[in-house]
């Protein structure tokens, strides 16, 4: 079409076409490391999914330190999508540094508990208020680790989850709503078992869906982010957890939230910042300041019943765990990096930029006319191509666009600047300055310019 969510499409293509030509221009030694790596890597690269960027070749990077990183050609980028989180305290925050060259001579995994074992703990529990916390390598595995725990605590077999979630490569969890029925994802690969028998999914900020979707009183648990950050950005209507938490708990089904984004709300995360009370928590990616960790946390309720139900299995493998789960080194570097990095202060100078970010953008996308809108929770702001917020996934998920997004993208990769692929999200870290954010805001206004 014409205009595409207010934008001259033909325009766009070339725009497209001139950037990735300027890419290739740009990056011959990422080109040349691409062309090897294809000659032993799977589809060319390490994950699968590092095809899928804007770029018509991965983007090798060379090193990272704070806000910054640099690629194989020499190029300096500021970066706003900070491994989609995993770095959200910046590229190897100095103390974690520190921290596991201390433990790099001191050994690494024994299967045991080391001395940071308990004060990581307690760190935890204060932070977070739920008292007690067990380790996993991933927000994915910690995920699936607490449904197992909650299906077998409340020997009840069905979670719920919102249409358009992400919780990680948990396969309960890829159950879309079509046309109001539940669906399994047809992208979901090799997955053989019939995922709708026991998951539920209703729209996120939909409370009578919800209460219907509980009333059978086989919900073991809610899994849901507070504010939903991977289809885009869908935050709670006014009032909704506390409703919600509600009828959750007249149908005795526990709430998990999953921390792992919106940590970005606070060194509490949202739930804390808001007042929520879940009965359980998740969070990975950035908790270790980027070294493999997870955490997930119980409330005291939740924590004896899961010890019952670990009392009252017979003896064998309880399918949660792996071996490297705790390990020495990821807590070193956990316990460095709460203690030292995920400080108020560090929030503080994150709000104050991510505020700048988010009015900046509203401005430039209002001056050139587009119809878009810009939501921001704590350290992360999102725009997405639509006039009004998005209320739930359904929305949020017609409002992605693909193509559109790698344009812009791509237009900023090649002028020095990295935003999170896979929607629009921008990530500040302590290290990212004020002028970082005028610069990605000035170029960011120029690509709106020649595409409106
Ligand atoms: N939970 C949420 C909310 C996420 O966004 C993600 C990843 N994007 C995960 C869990 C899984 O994290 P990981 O890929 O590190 O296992």
């Amino acid at each position: 079409q014409a205009i595409r969510h207010g934008v001259d499409w033909a325009r766009a293509q070339a725009l497209a076409a001139r950037e990735r030509a300027a890419f290739v221009a740009r990056n011959p030694a990422s080109q040349a490391l691409a062309g090897q790596a294809a000659e032993h890597l799977l589809f060319g690269v390490p994950m699968h999914w590092m095809k899928d960027w804007s770029t018509p070749f991965a983007l090798t990077v060379a090193e990272a330190s704070g806000a910054r990183f640099s690629d194989a050609d020499g190029h300096d980028y500021i970066d706003f999508c900070l491994g989609d989180t995993g770095a959200m305290f910046g590229h190897a925050p100095a103390p974690v540094a520190q921290a596991i060259a201390c433990q790099a001579t001191r050994g690494y995994t024994a299967m045991l508990p080391s001395p940071d074992a308990a004060p990581v703990a307690a760190e935890l529990a204060r932070r977070f208020g739920l008292p007690f916390w067990q380790f996993a390598l991933s927000a994915s595995d910690a995920n699936r680790f607490v449904l197992r725990w909650l299906r077998a605590a409340t020997g009840r077999d069905k979670i719920l989850v919102f249409n358009g979630c992400y919780h990680g490569t948990v396969d309960d969890v890829f159950v879309d709503l079509v046309d109001g029925l539940p669906v399994q994802r047809d992208s979901l690969l090799g997955q053989v078992y019939a995922l709708t028998e026991h998951t539920v999914v209703v729209e996120f900020n939909d409370l009578a869906a919800l209460e219907a979707a509980l009333a059978g009183g086989d919900v073991a648990c809610v899994l849901a982010e507070p504010v939903m950050t991977n289809i885009g950005m869908v935050l709670p209507q006014p009032g909704y957890w506390a409703a919600a938490q509600q009828i959750l708990r007249r149908h005795g089904t526990l709430l998990v939230i999953d921390e792992t984004h919106t940590i970005s709300s606070g060194p509490g995360g949202y739930a804390r910042e808001h007042g929520m009370a879940p009965d359980a928590l998740v969070l990975g990616k950035p908790i270790a300041g980027g070294v493999p960790c997870a955490v997930y946390g119980f409330s005291e309720e939740v924590a004896r019943r899961v010890e019952r139900a670990k009392r009252a299995a017979p003896a064998g493998h309880s399918g949660v765990g792996t071996t490297l789960s705790a390990n020495m080194f990821a807590m070193a570097a956990m316990r460095a990096n709460l203690e030292q990095v995920m400080t108020e202060q560090a929030y503080a100078h994150m709000f104050a930029l991510a505020a700048q970010l988010a009015d900046g953008l509203r401005a430039a996308i209002a001056r050139h006319g587009l119809p878009w809108c810009v939501t921001r929770v704590g350290a992360r702001t999102e725009f997405q191509f639509g006039a009004t917020a998005p209320r739930n996934g359904s929305e949020a998920g017609a409002m992605l666009d693909g193509e559109l997004e790698q344009i812009i993208h791509l237009y900023l990769l090649n002028r020095g600047l990295l935003i999170t692929p896979f929607h629009n999200m921008l990530l500040v870290c302590p290290q990212t300055g004020a002028e970082d954010v005028a610069r990605l805001l000035a170029v960011l206004d120029a690509c709106l310019g020649e595409l409106a």
